[in-house]
């Protein structure tokens, strides 16, 4: 068995959590390639690594002196070296990144510093092999990641290897200059490692016990999810939630390798799998509830709408030539929504509204804003009679007014639409009559 493990910034932000990570990968030889993140945050108003270096690189490229923010990026490395009581010393890497910074090398080889050094430290700490990610992770020319160059280079760069570090968050283009993912990245690089050495398992080690049925700011204590597969996770995400960087499914989907997110802090907790698919029943038949606030309907009425093929194509339209995306479109005989999102529909509303009216011709136009969406999501509700039912009257008791229904076909999800202000009472109780009844 082979496993790839990747660290987060909270899990690699102090000496005592590397001393953690240390005894978790000692503690099964299978766990062989290891990508860690920048150190993050040691206490709740710290400032990621990450961060530091973005405003350090700020000053640098406004050729303002920017000596003593470096130096406090150094100290933090520092600290983890000393703490582990490492003899090694960063003092020629930083040499080299002030005059890189001077040089302006970039944004990106300016944030990808972070989880360089951390690399350094962790792999020098294991005695395992430090391989710089600039090497084998490749970008194209027009900034995409390219999937299939590095996937080769990985591959046969690892293919002999016992072990090894591979920082996260970055690699470069061809000519060599370095290039980031986007924010949270290092999820994606532990993802591709793990495609790389065709792993059994990636494990994704963070500060939480897995993911959680519903957001801890708006229940206390939710239940963790055993199972969840990738299509119930990018659901789930899309509507908000983010243990996992959206992009990190990719490379290990094509592989089928599961990923168990893990709790660096608590590694006795079997934490959450994310799998392509499983017989194993979700506890509550929904798997997890996700939701975002900030959206607006627009109303389109017009008599005979169901008669007039196209109607929904030039309503489209008008969205479309002003480069709005929409979330959802439910219809009746009459009229037919769109949803949008409220901040990039605002400043361009009169405009759609007139281009609508150029269009489709419609009898009236309503906006309504400040609604909120809640995404039910389980692949238990797949003929799993009554859900609607339960979520609706659980509702209904909660005295929440449901403006908008739509269930997809693959019963994988319902989507719900409510007044901002009623999002946090209707999540609760559709929290409460799955979750909590069955406790
Ligand atoms: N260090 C980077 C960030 O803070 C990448 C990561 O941690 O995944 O976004």
């Amino acid at each position: 068995m082979k496993k790839v493990v990747k660290f987060g910034g909270s899990s690699l932000a102090s000496a005592e959590q590397f001393k953690k990570v240390a005894d978790i990968i000692r503690a099964d030889k299978e766990r062989r390639f290891v990508v860690p993140s920048a150190p993050g945050k040691r206490f709740s108003d710290d400032t990621k690594v990450t961060d530091m270096l973005y405003g350090c690189y700020r000053l640098a490229e406004a050729g303002k002196d920017f000596k003593k923010e470096l130096a406090a990026i150094e100290a933090r490395y520092q600290e983890i070296i000393d703490g582990l009581g490492l003899s090694l010393s960063l003092k020629d890497e930083f040499k080299t990144i002030e005059k890189n910074f001077k040089d302006k090398a970039g944004e990106n080889y300016a944030a990808s510093r972070g989880e360089y050094l951390n690399g350094i430290i962790m792999a020098d700490y294991l005695g395992y092999e430090f391989v710089d990610s600039a090497k084998v992770i490749r970008f194209k020319e027009n900034g995409e990641f390219d999937s299939e160059v590095t996937n080769e280079i990985l591959s046969q760069y690892l293919a002999d290897k016992k072990n090894a570090v591979v920082p996260g968050f970055y690699g470069a283009y061809e000519n060599g200059v370095v290039k980031t993912f986007s924010r949270g990245g290092s999820d994606i690089t532990g993802s591709i490692v793990a495609r790389a050495i065709k792993a059994d398992v990636y494990e994704n080690w963070t500060d939480v016990s897995g993911i959680l049925v519903a957001d801890p700011r708006i229940i206390d204590n939710p239940e963790p999810i055993d199972t969840v597969t990738y299509r119930e996770l990018r659901e789930l995400s899309y509507m908000g939630f983010s243990v996992l960087h959206e992009d990190a499914i990719f490379p290990v989907r094509r592989e089928g390798i599961p990923i168990n997110i893990r709790n660096t802090n608590k590694p006795q907790d079997n934490g959450t799998w994310i799998v392509e698919s499983t017989c194993q029943k979700s506890k509550y038949v929904i798997t997890g509830i996700a939701g975002k606030k900030g959206f607006c309907s627009v109303n389109i009425e017009k008599e005979q709408m169901n008669t007039e093929i196209g109607f929904g194509r030039k309503v489209l339209q008008a969205f479309e030539d002003y480069e709005i995306s929409f979330e959802h479109v439910p219809s009746g005989i009459d009229t037919m929504t769109v949803f949008v999102h409220q901040d990039e529909f605002m400043h361009k509303e009169q405009k759609v509204v007139s281009a609508i009216h150029r269009l489709a011709d419609p009898d009236a136009i309503d906006i309504e804003a400040d609604l909120a969406l809640i995404a039910v999501v389980g692949r238990g509700m797949k003929s799993a009679r009554g859900t609607a039912g339960r979520i609706f009257s659980a509702l209904a008791h909660a005295n929440v007014n449901v403006k908008m229904i739509d269930q997809g076909s693959s019963e994988l999800n319902i989507i719900i639409g409510v007044a901002n202000e009623d999002f946090e009472a209707a999540i609760k109780a559709i929290y409460d009559i799955f979750v909590m009844v069955q406790l």
